[in-house]
């Protein structure tokens, strides 16, 4: 099938020959319109995790977007975060005839039957954001440096507490929470995070008083934010007597809401009990509105856009049998093989800059966060 994708190269690159021919002084763009002839109106199927949080609906518009500029049909589904829904969704993409794969995964180990599917009808696959792991059949991945947003999260924290510059010794108090045990993004952010804590644990300058610093004891199922509210909830009760929590290690906004209702429920937020620190992630507008009004501390910034169009470039190239443009070739080992990855930057966003990094680029609307 390569084959019939080079022979389809092949026709289309003399069809933009003679198109750049007679189209003289527009080089660029005939380069840009190689192969095009090709996949001319091709479906591409697009499969997102869940309605639930704002940044996978914008994602999927943003893909949707993308792609239509580049001439493709697609079809958008949502898995509403049931992984056998998800991969029921991606069966009936393939059987509608789709030409490529976009997927986020919900479970990432749940895809090898659908992804074979795929490789058996010829259709390349992106994993997009979350990295599909234990199969062959995955051709590129688009996400962010994942280990940088946990950094971004630890440092902010022990930056706060005056530990990184030495202007405070401790001991604080600090809870852990990470995101899903499916998703492969939550022990990339976990570890990135603890890269910084554990120097500080170690030093006892930084103290989880809960006693839960391993992965399988923080993890949040489906990354939701009611199941974090009860689990801090719980760690207020049973480790928080007279003591009080200084940090709250946080992966993503939608958990920093349900931690700082549980805080807010036992009275931190008031004069005598201020809040503690709380991470974030996405930059969604419920947690730039609560670190506007110093709630929530710090959110991770992570330009959804741009990751559209990066995998949506890569779709792009591999349809018209190009390489995509990637820049990490040996991070991300899915068990079957090393996936080569496009990664982005994530930007660390605090009261002091939301304005600038979320408002000024047009990712929230002003007038959202009225
Ligand atoms: C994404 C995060 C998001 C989380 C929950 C992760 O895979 O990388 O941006 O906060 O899923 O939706």
């Amino acid at each position: 099938m390569r084959n019939r994708r080079a022979a389809l190269a092949a026709i289309a690159t003399a069809a933009s020959l003679a198109l750049t021919l007679t189209a003289c002084g527009q080089d660029s763009e005939g380069g840009s319109e190689e192969g095009k002839g090709s996949t001319e109106g091709a479906t591409i199927g697009i499969a997102m995790p869940t309605k639930s949080s704002e940044r996978w609906i914008a994602d999927g518009d943003n893909v949707v977007a993308h792609l239509k500029e580049k001439g493709y049909k697609t079809k958008l589904v949502f898995g509403e975060d049931d992984p056998d829904q998800q991969v029921s969704q991606i069966e009936n993409l393939i059987t509608q005839g789709v030409k490529a794969l976009i997927v986020a995964a919900i479970d990432n180990k749940s895809m090898n039957n659908v992804l074979q599917q795929a490789k058996d009808a010829d259709i390349p696959v992106i994993s997009y954001d979350r990295l599909i792991l234990g199969t062959e059949n995955v051709d590129y991945y688009a996400s962010f440096d994942n280990e940088k947003v946990g950094e971004l999260q630890a440092t902010y924290i022990v930056e706060k507490l005056g530990l990184k510059d030495g202007s405070k010794k401790g001991p604080f108090n600090i809870e852990l929470f990470a995101g899903s045990n499916d998703d492969n993004n939550t022990r990339y952010f976990f570890q990135g995070a603890m890269n910084v804590l554990q120097p500080y644990i170690d030093k006892k300058q930084l103290v989880v008083r809960s006693g839960q610093t391993e992965l399988t004891q923080v993890t949040t199922l489906r990354w939701d934010g009611g199941t974090a509210q009860k689990r801090m909830d719980d760690i207020l009760t049973s480790s928080y007597k007279s003591e009080r929590v200084d940090a709250v290690l946080s992966p993503y906004d939608g958990i920093s809401i349900g931690i700082l209702s549980a805080l807010k429920s036992d009275d931190y937020g008031s004069k005598s009990k201020p809040l503690p620190i709380v991470t974030g992630q996405d930059a969604e507008v419920a947690s730039v509105k609560s670190i506007i009004a110093d709630e929530q501390s710090m959110t991770v910034y992570k330009d959804t856009r741009e990751l559209a169009k990066v995998a949506s470039n890569m779709v792009d190239a591999v349809l018209n049998d190009k390489k995509p443009e990637v820049n990490d070739e040996k991070t991300y080992d899915n068990g079957s093989k090393v996936v080569p990855a496009y990664l982005l930057e994530p930007v660390s966003v605090d009261k002091s800059n939301y304005q600038k990094v979320v408002v000024d680029s047009g990712y929230i609307k002003e007038s959202d966060l009225k």
